[in-house]
């Protein structure tokens, strides 16, 4: 039996690879290529994302929690992966039955490991965080960073494997140009002790399109992986999801007509509206409502009144052919018209990420691969 979805967010996996691809062909051959699919590979599917990147070349994963590691590793992923979070007392032990790179940033958050390892008989790999300007997790200084690795001295079952910092501007104008390289120099001062076997990363998405010279040992791709680069790049990426719902209902409203809650929209003319099956529940922004679109039949139709829980509704007095059932574009292409997520962004005032994280749970997910 099959199941018609309200709507459905679909997934381009020969995308993913070919971005993949993309980006190993950007990056010096001497750096290594983390694929970063925290939040459920931002909103594609975690484990087929990690498929698909490893068949692109990725040699490694990033997660943002040792659940989602564990996630990987019972569908039978096998290659490196990386908690990009601090590792915790409540799920140190998993990470380290599982095989995941914890990450470490306190002397205290080793002994945790030590722990784990030592109950588990077995070494725990671990990558120390560096904070050089994020203000987020990570040793700031000499005097940290020697506290944690005088604890690793004690502690047989831990090795020190990667160190790894995290930009916190490198997307934004000379001045965050100016803020990543000194980030940058920090790092390597940081790192500069280590021994030459231990890892050294610090490149997200922007900073590998921009600063291709700071890909030191690998990087860390994320939005890019997925089709949005957030800063002007010749790499060739392409957004790998589409967003779609169906027409459930047409009707013809006289002019004077209200549509949705809070009567935010007054038709001025006769208008005829289409109610769509996508509402915020399902993770469409409210705040689109204003200045959004959605394609019909390879049109634009301006959304109307309110996003509501469930459903919205749009103008689509231009389109003709419109009937009940059409399929609604809410993010993709129909025709020649297009909608990107960040153009949707711009509506609701935020960034591609969070439109592309933000899928409700009983939004349908589907895969397709053209090779
Ligand atoms: C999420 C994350 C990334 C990926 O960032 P993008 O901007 O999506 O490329 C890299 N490193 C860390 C530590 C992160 O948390």
């Amino acid at each position: 039996m099959s199941v018609i979805q309200r709507n459905t967010r679909t997934i381009d996996l020969s995308a993913i690879e070919n971005n993949m691809k993309a980006i190993r062909s950007s990056v010096p051959d001497s750096a290594k290529l983390i694929a970063v699919v925290k939040a459920d590979g931002y909103g594609h599917g975690a484990v087929e994302t990690a498929l698909a990147a490893i068949k692109g070349g990725a040699d490694m994963l990033a997660v943002a929690a040792v659940s989602e590691g564990v996630q990987l590793r019972e569908k039978g992923i096998r290659v490196p992966v990386l908690v990009l979070g601090a590792v915790t007392a409540s799920d140190v032990q998993e990470g380290a039955e599982y095989g995941l790179i914890q990450t470490v940033c306190s002397p205290e958050m080793v002994f945790l490991c030590e722990q784990a390892g030592e109950f588990l008989q077995k070494q725990t790999e671990v990558h120390l965080k560096i904070d050089t300007g994020m203000g987020r997790i990570g040793v700031r200084n000499e005097m940290e960073r020697d506290a944690v690795l005088a604890a690793l001295e004690d502690c047989p079952h831990v090795r020190l494997t990667g160190a790894f910092t995290h930009f916190s501007d490198a997307d934004g104008d000379e001045d965050g140009i100016e803020f990543t390289e000194c980030q940058y120099r920090q790092f390597l001062k940081l790192t500069e002790p280590l021994p030459e076997s231990v890892l050294r990363h610090c490149c997200n998405s922007a900073a590998i399109h921009r600063f291709p010279e700071m890909a030191l040992d690998i990087v860390r791709a994320g939005i890019s992986l997925y089709g949005y680069p957030p800063v002007h790049t010749e790499t060739a990426l392409k957004p790998c999801m589409t967003w779609t719902a169906v027409i459930s209902y047409i009707k013809d409203l006289p002019a004077g007509s209200y549509v949705s809650y809070g009567r935010t929209y007054r038709s001025d003319h006769p208008v005829r509206t289409a109610t769509i099956t996508c509402g915020y529940a399902d993770g469409y922004f409210r705040a689109c409502a204003k200045d959004g679109y959605v394609l019909i039949r390879g049109k634009r139709a301006k959304i109307i009144g309110r996003v509501c829980m469930d459903q919205m509704m749009a103008d689509i007095s231009d389109i003709d052919d419109a009937r009940t059932g059409d399929e609604v574009v809410l993010l993709g292409k129909s025709g020649s018209e297009s909608i990107d997520a960040e153009e949707i962004a711009s509506w609701a005032g935020t960034i591609s990420y969070e439109i592309l994280c933000s899928s409700g749970s009983r939004v349908g997910r589907k895969y397709i691969s053209h090779q």
